[in-house]
């Protein structure tokens, strides 16, 4: 058994900035590192501009930056708006490695990424087991079978619970939370300080659509977004809004009201009874019992899309009540908060994707005239996305020290 406090460190490249010297960025200084790691390399210019700072303020938050090692700065170029030679600001930790895992009820998912969560190795298994101390024992096992080029510094595990801090954190930031996952059959685990004694990292734990979202936000097609929503259909129906940059916070009392929202007082019955809401319209479950129906035998929703593809009258009935379900509930979200932008992922989105005509019709059944101005993207529908979405929860958590 090894000690909590002295689990095995992993090996640090040289070069690469400590993972613990990002604790010390002031609170002042985190959005120029949110900015450079999100944006890429900038100018001086540039940052003050886009964060709203004088020229001597930007300075003097980059100054330690540059000083600790954290901040380099590249070769010289011609600054476009006065022409004077300057060396635009990068962020140093190139060689930062993280590790993201998603859990579902039966499989377990892992990446290791880099600092801008490009995914650089990959892993899918079925789960060994279904306690706490064989999922991270398992994901100990895949860790060491992937690692290109040293472990990784830090981890984030993701899972359709609400994790809750438990007060105390460890030396190395990693915080005390306790999780349910009901699929799982867990309760009050301290999965965050489990993970972290089996694999040596430090390790924060997620919300898995929380993390997508913010995946999406930094690093996916909600990119420069500051008001976006986030549908994910799959076993559940998972939502995330952001508003003026920042995640809303929404209990899983909110998050139940959402997914059991009636679109259609005559629609298809959902397992808690009621009549077309969204899981009814857009739950995998409910997606392959529609299918079942109709085609009188079991389907996979890989068998379900393909055959909707391909034409079969059944499977597209399937897809055109889904998508759109989809359509009107973007259009509802943008009806009542003003966003511009939805974005839909899941394993569902292909089967989405196959009945488009229906997605408009239902944005334009909720918007109205106005149903040009709602974009509705269907975005990843791989489960490696949302283990590159815990890889971001790492990111955001350790080096950006992100608390929202
Ligand atoms: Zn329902």
């Amino acid at each position: 058994m090894t000690d909590d406090r002295r689990g095995p460190r992993p090996h640090r490249p040289a070069g690469r900035p400590a993972l613990d010297l990002w604790g010390t960025v002031t609170p002042a200084a985190r959005p120029v590192v949110r900015e450079l790691l999100v944006n890429g390399p900038g100018t001086r210019t540039d940052l003050a501009r886009t964060l709203g700072l004088s020229g001597g303020s930007l300075t003097r938050l980059t100054k330690p930056l540059v000083e600790a090692g954290l901040v380099a700065e590249r070769s010289v170029v011609h600054d476009p708006d006065n022409g004077r030679p300057t060396r635009p600001l990068d962020i140093a930790g190139d060689g930062h490695r993280f590790l993201g895992v998603k859990l579902t009820a039966d499989h377990l998912y892992a990446v290791v990424t880099d600092l801008r969560a490009t995914v650089l190795a990959e892993r899918a298994e079925p789960l060994a087991g279904r306690t706490p101390e064989a999922v991270c024992a398992q994901a100990r096992r895949l860790l060491d079978e992937m690692g290109p080029d040293g472990p990784p510094e830090a981890a984030g595990v993701s899972l359709g619970g609400h994790p809750r801090p438990a007060g105390g954190a460890g030396p190395d930031g990693t915080a005390e939370q306790l999780c349910d996952a009901p699929f799982l059959g867990w309760r009050d685990v301290p999965l965050a300080r489990l993970f972290r004694r089996t694999t040596g990292l430090p390790t924060v734990v997620d919300n898995d659509v929380a993390a997508l979202a913010h995946a999406q936000h930094w690093f996916g097609a909600a990119r420069g977004h500051r008001d976006f929503a986030l549908v994910t259909v799959g076993a559940g129906i998972g939502y995330a809004l952001f508003l003026d940059g920042r995640m809303r916070p929404l209990s899983a009392l909110d998050l139940n009201g959402f997914s059991h929202h009636v679109l259609d007082p005559g629609g298809p019955l959902c397992p808690d009874g009621h009549r077309g809401c969204l899981a009814a319209h857009l739950s995998t479950q409910s997606l392959l019992a529609a299918a079942a129906q109709g085609l009188r035998r079991r389907v996979t929703l890989r068998e379900v899309t393909e055959l909707a593809v391909a034409g079969d009258p059944i499977c597209r009935s399937v897809a055109g009540s889904a998508a759109w379900a989809l359509g009107a509930v973007a259009g509802t979200i943008a009806n009542l908060t003003g966003v511009r932008t939805v974005i839909a992922a899941g394993e569902g989105v292909e089967l989405v994707g196959a009945a488009r005509a229906a997605l408009a019709d239902g944005i334009r059944q909720r918007r109205h005239r106005d149903h040009h101005t709602l974009e509705v993207s269907l975005g990843p529908d791989s489960f490696t996305e949302w283990a590159r979405g815990a890889a971001v929860t790492a990111i955001r958590a350790f080096v950006v020290r992100d608390p929202a």
